[in-house]
Parts: structure tokens; sequence; C-alpha cells
């Protein structure tokens, strides 16, 4: 009997370092990437997988204390996915007295008919998606678009530019949109996904899993995760050691000549002459 209170102590000691750690990284990132303000009216988008109930749940936590006064609305596009459970979002809602709202777009059927079959859906999908959230955030007059995406999405984003698209280009915490028009934040931009999975279990959200469409994750993005799972498991806090480098970035010491005025080391001496022409009769062999 002992043992098992002295067990049940600590399992209650561990979730609590947990809300804590979720807590400060949450609040830490905000703070960081000034992505609330006062008055902001911050649209948050639910779709029912751990990491966008996470969210909103510390979201709705941190403004009870919060130091600026701010809106939160949760808001879910119904993509007409089979078998979708369209009531399962607005009743948590309510049970946590947050305000929501149901879009619908039936973006499942243009993806079906789009993308040939066995082919991956997911980049048309989120894009069609975020065009459909965007509008109505333009339109409810939302001043902030809140995003679920976490450290190892921005982990697996960055080398997955690295590695397929020669480019060094990860996912920001906080960004304008490309239209100029929303600004997007992801306040859980520090927080690990293992805790984040912890944490949708001791909460027990009702996830809605995310494949009700018969879609696989892409090929390329399952290879870059495996990847950051085993250097994890092999050499644990490479993937936070990572995240502080993108943190930490020493344009002077990069090659990109639009980043860093390499020309200008020298007050420009080098500049203005043209390099790549070569005599027309010169043997390059
Ligand atoms: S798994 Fe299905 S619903 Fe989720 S992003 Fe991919 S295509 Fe869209």
């Amino acid at each position: 009997m002992a043992a098992v209170m002295a067990d049940s102590a600590k399992v209650r000691v561990e979730n609590n370092k947990l809300a804590k750690r979720l807590r400060r990284q949450v609040g830490q990132a905000i703070e960081d990437y000034a992505m609330i303000a006062p008055g902001d009216r911050v649209m948050v988008c639910l779709s029912g997988g751990k990491d966008s109930y996470t969210m909103l749940d510390l979201l709705m936590r941190l403004r009870a204390s919060a130091p600026v006064e701010f809106e939160l609305v949760a808001v879910n596009l119904d993509q007409k996915q089979p078998d979708f459970p369209a009531d399962v979002l607005p009743r948590w809602c309510a049970e946590q007295g947050i305000e929501f709202r149901q879009l619908d777009q039936d973006t499942y059927s243009v993806v079906k008919r789009v993308i040939p079959e066995g082919k991956t859906m997911c980049s048309l999908c989120s894009r069609l998606r975020r065009g459909a959230l965007y509008r109505y955030a333009g339109e409810q007059g939302f001043t902030k678009i809140a995003l679920g995406h976490h450290r190892d999405d921005i982990l697996a984003t960055f080398f997955l530019n690295l590695f397929y698209g020669g480019k060094l280009k990860a996912m920001p915490p906080k960004l304008r949109s490309d239209d100029g028009r929303h600004i997007v934040i992801r306040p859980l931009a520090y927080v690990r996904e293992a805790d984040i999975v912890e944490w949708a279990a001791q909460r027990s959200y009702p996830i809605i899993p995310c494949n009700l469409c018969g879609s696989q994750e892409q090929l390329q993005r399952k290879v870059v995760r495996r990847m950051l799972d085993d250097w994890e498991r092999g050499h644990p806090g490479r993937a936070e050691q990572i995240f502080a480098a993108l943190r930490n970035i020493e344009p002077s010491q990069l090659a990109d000549p639009q980043l860093f005025d390499f020309a200008g080391l020298d007050e420009g001496k080098g500049k203005g002459h043209r390099w790549l022409i070569a005599a027309p009769d010169e043997d390059l062999a």
C-alpha cells in the first residue's frame, strides 16, 4: 500500500513538472518573439490533434495570468473527410469554456480529385486548409493566427529544406504570411513532441486522427523524423542543441552574400568587376 502511494506521489510530481515546463516554454516563446500584444484577437487553429489541443489548453492557462489582455477563439475547418466527428471539438471547447467556431469546406474532394491514387495528399490538403483559415481570419478581424507546430516540426522542416531543398530554412515561431495580411504565431516552438504526447495522454484529449483521409505521411518527412528520433536515442540532447543553433546564427560564417556583405569587408574594393567573362580563345581545359 505504501509503495503504491509513493508511486502515485512520484507520478504527481512528474506531471506537475511537465505542466510547469510546458507553461514556461510557451510563455518564453511568446515573450522572446513578442507573439501576443495587448488587445490581440488570436484565432487558434484547432484540428483535433494532440498538438493543437495542447496549444489551446496552454494558451488558455497562460491567459489567466498573462501580463496583457487578449482574446482566444478556437477555429476548426471541417474538410469533409469521411467519418469526421464534427461534434467532438465543439463539445470539448464548451466544456473548457472557450469560444469555438466551425468552418466547412470540402477540401477532401478537391484533393482526391487532383492527387493521383497512392500519392501523398498532405501538401495540397494543408495548403487548401491554410487558405480557408487565413481567409476566415481576415474576414473576422483576427490579429494573430496560432498554429500548433512544435520544436520537432521546426527541426524536421529545417532538415527537409536542407536535404531536399538546398536551403537553410526552417519554420519560424512568428511570421507574416506571404500575402502580407496575417501574422502567424507558433506558441509551441520550444516544446518537444515527446512532452506533448505525454501531456495529451494525461489530459485525455479526445483526439481526432489526421488520417481519416487515408493519406500517408510524405516519405521524405518520415525519413527525417526517423533520423531525428535515432539521433535523440543515441545522443540525448542533440535535437535541443540543433534548435539552439537555429537561434544563434552567424551570417558572417556562412556563405550567403545576400545575408552578409562579404564584398564590403574591404570597403567594397573588389566590387563591380565582372569575372565570369572568359577570354574568347582562352583554353580552359
Ligand atoms: S493526413 Fe489527410 S487530413 Fe491530414 S494533412 Fe494529410 S491529407 Fe490532410
